[in-house]
């Protein structure tokens, strides 16, 4: 059974990171398979999504936007979500696990005290993943398996 972290004893905290803009950090050692936090936001379908934000799949893209499924899109641009300030990695120490159509971020390994809170984006585009689409899209984590873009495979 994952443990869930109570909102009052939060091990993280939100401050500026290395590695772009806000970073998530643990504020103590954090064991593997906890369930740190739900990524909250509004809850849109993907055609409310692309009216608020019609340049989806142009040059800019929109972080605070998690598709659950083909019919559900999170937008923790509102409001104040923590998960949305998590980092990509591609060596990451938490994954995005979706459970019963919301979306939990969970450590996949020990997490020592101070070090930043990480997962996978892992983004898939409609369009084929060419490099011109994963220059778009960079990365810069830093892994020495960093694969220079936050899309991921498509299948
Ligand atoms: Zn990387």
């Amino acid at each position: 059974m994952l443990a869930r972290a109570p909102k009052s004893t939060r091990p993280f905290e939100v401050r500026s990171s290395p590695m772009q803009g806000q970073g998530v950090f643990a504020t103590r050692a954090i064991p593997v398979g906890v369930r740190l936090v739900e990524y909250g936001g509004e809850r849109l379908t993907p055609a409310q999504a692309e009216a608020r934000y019609p340049d989806l799949d142009g040059e800019r893209h929109h972080t605070f936007l998690f598709a659950i499924d083909d019919d559900l899109v999170i937008d923790a641009a509102v409001d104040d979500y923590v998960a949305k300030w998590i980092n990509h990695s591609c060596d990451p120490n938490c994954d995005a696990v979706v459970d019963d159509r919301r979306i939990w971020i969970e450590t996949i390994r020990p997490v020592r005290r101070g070090e930043e809170l990480a997962y996978d984006y892992a983004y898939i585009l409609d369009e084929p993943h060419r490099p011109a689409a994963k220059r778009r899209f960079p990365c810069h984590c830093g892994a020495t398996s960093c694969r220079r873009t936050i899309l991921g495979k498509k299948r």
